[in-house]
């Protein structure tokens, strides 16, 4: 297998992904602020501290079922008769249950003192008596136990129910109102500010397609980009194209830094390219370029610029993320390394998602010596189909694609090989 960091004459050596990220986390120290937010409003937040629970869950054994509480003892035979003597509806106690007795109960109703069993509705028969609550046939002999939630199944006083760190799902909200959470404590929002680098770039709805200029093209990357920052519960400040002068571009940066925790800029970092946004950075700071050892997105830019600390506690310098300009690179980059960095701002305890283990439904004989993240979805038969066109231009391909495949540096992929598939859908949650 080639070495993915081999350095052949007259290139950069290679970082391997791994290295990038790892020093890319080691400069991310979550955000001091917490805040409390409306425990409707959490969901997609990151927990900032463990929550307890202070009771339990449920408080005491209930009913599963519509239908009679009764004393196993009373019905060891099919067809026993027994006169009903309460009833129980949910949000009430019932009474100690009399031997030969049955109560009348509903789903979520405290079992009474001395039932041990609910027998359903459909496998009982009411026998009406007038002026009191009549009697019952049970048909099935009842096991002693079924049809009864126990009381803490669910949740036990005094547990941790969810943890510092857990990204919020509509589940957990379900979960953190359940133990009577009405707001939630919550790493506050990641201030992002985003800037695009080049002359040929134009924004949809200020030329038309038609009248677009020889050489222009759209400014594709500041949307996906916006979109996937909203997604991850960041606030965004959108610079849009930076213009041509050096001092224009330090002041611009300078004020977004002393507002942001991050700023992404997109282009311009290809290698000997010059740019005012490298300059500019490092007037302000410092900035590194790397090679990565993937495809697409091979350049990527990180660096930092100093500032007063924007919240108590708080670092006193502001990231930077320089993304490449192509658009799968530009994409990639950022769910591979830019996603990471910030889930660890908000002190996410899972930054990257897990990969599945899928089948291939291709050939791809002739791979790259980089790692790479091939854009496929899975087929009808539940193996996966490769896109035609893997170039890092080409956007299509991440729209029809379910995921990529990680495919490790100069490995060949044969139809019916085991490949490292990550969906995008557990990257854009
Ligand atoms: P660069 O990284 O600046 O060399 O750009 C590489 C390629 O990506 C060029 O073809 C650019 O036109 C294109 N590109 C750069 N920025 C964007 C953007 N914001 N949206 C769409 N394409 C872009
Ligand atoms: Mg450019």
């Amino acid at each position: 297998m080639p070495d993915a960091n081999a350095n052949p004459a007259g290139r950069r050596p290679l970082m391997p992904l791994d290295e990038a990220l790892a020093r890319l986390l080691a400069q991310a120290q979550p955000l001091a602020a917490i805040e409390d937010c409306n425990t409707f409003d959490a969901d997609g937040r990151v927990l900032a501290k463990d929550l307890i629970a202070a009771l339990t869950v449920p408080p005491t054994d209930n009913s599963a079922m519509d239908g009679y509480a009764v004393r196993t003892a009373d019905c060891a035979a099919p067809g026993a008769e027994l006169r009903v003597a309460q009833r129980i509806p949910a949000g009430s106690t019932g009474e100690p249950l009399a031997a030969g007795t049955a109560a009348r109960i509903f789903t979520g109703a405290p079992i009474p003192q001395g039932a041990d069993a609910v027998v359903m509705q459909e496998d009982t028969e009411a026998l009406a008596e007038d002026g009191s609550l009549g009697r019952v046939r049970v048909q099935a002999v009842p096991q002693a136990g079924q049809w009864i939630r126990r009381a803490g199944e669910d949740v036990q006083r005094g547990s941790v129910v969810l943890t510092a760190g857990q990204r919020l799902t509509p589940q957990a909200l379900g979960l953190a109102a359940s133990i009577g959470f009405a707001t939630l404590p919550v790493r506050r929002r990641p201030r992002v500010a985003m800037l695009s680098t080049g002359d040929e770039l134009v924004m949809p709805g200020t030329i038309a397609p038609e009248a677009m200029p020889p050489g222009a093209i759209y400014n594709s990357n500041r949307f996906f980009l916006r979109a996937l920052l909203l997604r991850m519960g960041c606030e965004v400040q959108d610079l849009g194209l930076v213009p041509d002068r050096l001092e224009a571009t330090i002041d611009g940066l300078r004020a977004a830094a002393s507002q942001n925790d991050l700023i992404i800029t997109t282009g311009g970092v290809s290698v000997g390219e010059e740019d005012h946004v490298k300059a500019a950075v490092q007037s302000l700071g410092t900035l590194e370029h790397w090679a990565l050892a993937i495809k697409p997105g091979k350049p990527f830019a990180c660096g930092t610029i100093a500032r007063p600390a924007i919240e108590e506690g708080g670092r006193d310098l502001c990231h930077v993320c320089g993304l490449p300009g192509n658009p799968v690179s530009s994409f990639m980059t950022f769910l591979l390394l830019v996603r990471p960095f910030l889930m660890a701002l908000l002190g996410a305890r899972h930054t990257v998602p897990a990969a599945v283990q899928m089948m291939a439904g291709f050939d791809w004989p002739r791979p790259d010596r980089r790692r790479e993240f091939l854009r496929a979805r899975i087929g009808a038969d539940g193996r996966l189909e490769l896109f035609a066109n893997q170039s890092s231009g080409v956007l299509t391909s991440t729209v029809w694609g379910d995921g990529v495949i990680d495919n490790p540096g100069g490995q060949a992929i044969a139809a019916g090989d085991t490949v490292r598939f990550i969906p995008f859908s557990a990257w854009l949650a």
